[in-house]
């Protein structure tokens, strides 16, 4: 015995939700919930860090998808990461997953049913990722996530407020390249979720060694963080 301490640490919040996640996940690649299991090469569950500011969520996996076992991998998946580039954002600072984790047989639209039956796996990860944002890709997702509130091109680049999270609806990456006029829509959106952010998040560590100033209010926290802080996550969990 050298006398060190060898009792197992305990995990960190971060660490279980990361453990919890990959439960979750695991759980997704053996599901059998509904019949996209039957015609999968295999389940994409979904990509990024625990916990993450900004989540988004499409519609389906597509063909490249369901063979790399990746979201967003195809052409729409570069685009969005020129677009979150643009904004300042990386893949590995969000979040990326589908209301559906399997791909629906050549592409077709998901069924009501398969929706249903894999919700809940969305409303799990959303509770372990404790979003400031979420993008909500396509009219599929705005449907299931947002149901009401209007068509995609009426609400793209809106924010709906539930639960102190900032749900924005944009066009679904794939149609901007079908229809290169939704671009510019895309991206204007994308620059609003920036600006949100902006004024949500804490501005970066100064680099200078300076002392720090004593910010205004004298330290108190802004109004929208507090919002965001306050927010009742069991409140969040009813809204997808
Ligand atoms: S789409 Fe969802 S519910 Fe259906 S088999 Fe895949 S993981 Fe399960």
């Amino acid at each position: 015995m050298d006398g060190s301490d060898e009792r197992p640490q305990a995990a960190s919040p971060e660490g279980q939700s990361d453990l919890e996640l990959e439960a979750v996940h695991a759980r997704i690649r053996v599901c059998t919930l509904c019949g996209l299991h039957a015609s999968r090469t295999q389940a994409v569950p979904g990509s990024g860090p625990v916990p993450a500011d900004v989540m988004i969520v499409g519609e389906a996996p597509g063909f490249n998808e369901d063979v790399q076992g990746l979201p967003f991998v195809g052409a729409a998946g570069r685009l969005l990461d020129t677009l979150l580039e643009q904004i300042g954002l990386s893949r590995q600072q969000v979040f990326i997953t589908n209301i559906l984790k399997c791909r629906p047989p050549q592409n077709r639209d998901p069924m009501p049913t398969e929706a249903e039956s894999c919700m809940p796996y969305l409303r799990h990860q959303f509770r372990l990722i404790r979003p400031k944002a979420v993008l909500v890709l396509g009219r599929h997702a705005l449907e299931r996530m947002l149901p009401g509130v209007g068509s995609i091109s009426r609400v793209h680049g809106e924010f709906f407020m539930r639960g102190g999270v900032a749900f924005m609806p944009c066009y679904h990456p794939a149609a901007a390249l079908h229809n290169g006029g939704l671009l510019n829509d895309l991206q204007r959106d994308f620059d609003r979720v920036r600006s949100y952010l902006d004024r949500l998040l804490p501005a970066p560590e100064p680099v200078s060694t300076a002392p720090e100033p004593i910010p205004p209010g004298g330290g108190q926290t802004p109004a929208a963080e507090t919002e965001a802080a306050a927010a009742d996550p069991t409140e969040q969990l009813t809204l997808l």
